[in-house]
């Protein structure tokens, strides 16, 4: 099984593939066969193949980040959420394209090429973790980690018809995730079945020492998920279906879904919430702050590809601007402005205070529906090339997924409803109920 699948990944048109993890996995894969034959029992995950964004650290493997800079760097440790998947004795295959450091959300801005749709190969397969929803989605990997600070689990599942979560924050410890904004960075599981991300979510979750934001979680049992008896009420925001900017198909695919749910007896409340462009100004403000000041480790003394100047200023300075994609520069300067003196009291700190009222918002909903249900994105996949063009309808396209992630909710994509999917949204912490909704719709 391993090595069918690794021979599809080799010869993919999809550009899913940064590095494969060959050696390693078939070394991987003869351990279990091992065991098999011995009549030893295996668990549940020993032996499946799964896939990783190329942002998570795998001790001896390239973490490219998709980027330039560390095109040749190898990771000296292992990321939490990523050991124990070993520990059970799940295989990885490969180190996925992603849009650089998290940044995008097409999959183009890599060194690597466009990520192809997997249903479309002429469209984006979505970002920033599209090779690792495509890779499920096209039965490369049975599943794969990808990384979800303002939609990039989320988005490309829904862009490929697979299923993907974005935890509770803290839920999995961030320990050797590359960090890009890291008060909403997720480590986030793709896959094709609720039941598949229960059990692949229950292994990486849990408090760990080494991530100071993670907290101890409660397993979530298959049985726990069957039962919809709590779930009573349904919310939804007016604004985001109402918006000039909505596909038109997807608003009224999404109204026949909160028609059907109305059908089975729940009861269905129309919320109001901040506006799209508050949402999407609030969210970039935050990311680029953060991923401004996370990645100035980056000047090639310690990591990456340094390129030698005349003197070290000028060092950091080629190194930095030869090897950062377009996109990643922008966020940079973006990031440095508004967190500068002039800036920051007027974007910044405004910011921090509309992340305030935006989870104080979420809270009140909260008290009034369990669940609340969204379009994955306003849009349908764009043309590759298009996105590359007109970097602020790219942002805006993130419209309905960054607020959850402002809130730290967990919110599940499901490949149904419209055609890039449904968000599942509950309140903090209550991932069970986000898989519970999830069956409840099948
Ligand atoms: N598209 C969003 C951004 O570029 C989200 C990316 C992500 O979640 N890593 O910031």
């Amino acid at each position: 099984l391993v090595q069918q699948r690794l021979d599809l990944l080799k010869t993919n048109t999809h550009n899913t593939v940064n590095s494969l993890l060959d050696t390693l996995a078939l070394e991987l894969a003869k351990k279990v066969d091992d065991k098999i034959s011995k009549g030893t029992s295996i668990g549940l995950l020993e032996g499946i193949p799964f896939g990783i964004k190329d942002v998570y650290m795998v001790q001896g493997t390239y973490t490219t980040a998709s980027s330039d800079l560390l095109k040749n760097y190898k990771s000296a440790y292992t990321a939490t959420a990523i050991q124990k998947l070993l520990d059970a004795g799940a295989i990885p295959l490969v180190k996925e394209n992603c849009d650089s450091f998290g940044h995008g959300s097409s999959s183009e801005n890599t060194i690597f090429g466009a990520v192809k749709n997997a249903i479309n190969p002429e469209l984006v397969g979505g970002g920033s973790s599209g090779g690792s929803a495509v890779n499920v989605a096209k039965d490369f990997t049975v599943f794969s980690i990808g990384g979800d600070t303002g939609g990039s689990v989320r988005q490309p599942a829904g862009y490929n018809n697979v299923y993907g979560l974005k935890p509770t924050y803290g839920r999995i410890s961030r320990y050797g995730l590359m960090a890009y904004a890291s008060s909403t960075d997720c480590v986030g599981p793709i896959a094709k079945s609720i039941e598949d991300i229960r059990i692949v979510l229950n292994i990486m979750s849990g408090k760990d020492v080494k991530d100071q934001t993670t907290y101890a979680s409660t397993e979530i049992t298959h049985d726990a998920i069957l039962c919809s008896d709590t779930i009573k009420t349904v919310g939804y925001f007016k604004n985001f279906i109402e918006s000039d900017a909505i596909d038109s198909q997807i608003k009224s695919d999404f109204l026949e879904s909160i028609e059907k749910i109305k059908a089975k007896g729940i009861e269905v409340k129309a919320l109001d919430f901040f506006e799209s462009n508050t949402l999407v100004s609030t969210y970039y403000t935050l990311a680029m702050a953060e991923t401004a000041s996370n990645l100035s480790r980056l000047d090639g003394t310690n990591y990456g590809n340094r390129i030698e100047s005349e003197n070290l200023k000028e060092t950091y300075a080629v190194t930095r601007s030869e090897n950062f994609s377009e996109e990643t520069k922008r966020r940079i300067v973006g990031g440095n402005q508004v967190l500068s003196q002039g800036f920051s009291d007027e974007i910044y700190l405004k910011g921090l205070a509309l992340r305030d009222s935006i989870s104080e918002n979420f809270e009140k909903d909260f008290n009034e529906v369990d669940i609340i249900l969204s379009p994955v994105t306003p849009n349908t996949p764009p043309k590759i090339g298009d996105s590359l063009k007109d970097p602020l309808a790219m942002y805006l396209s993130d419209a309905y997924t960054v607020g959850f992630s402002l809130g730290q909710l967990p919110t599940l994509t499901v490949p149904q409803g419209t055609a890039t999917g449904l968000q599942i949204t509950a309140a903090k912490n209550n991932d069970e109920l986000v898989l519970k909704f999830a069956n409840f719709l099948k």
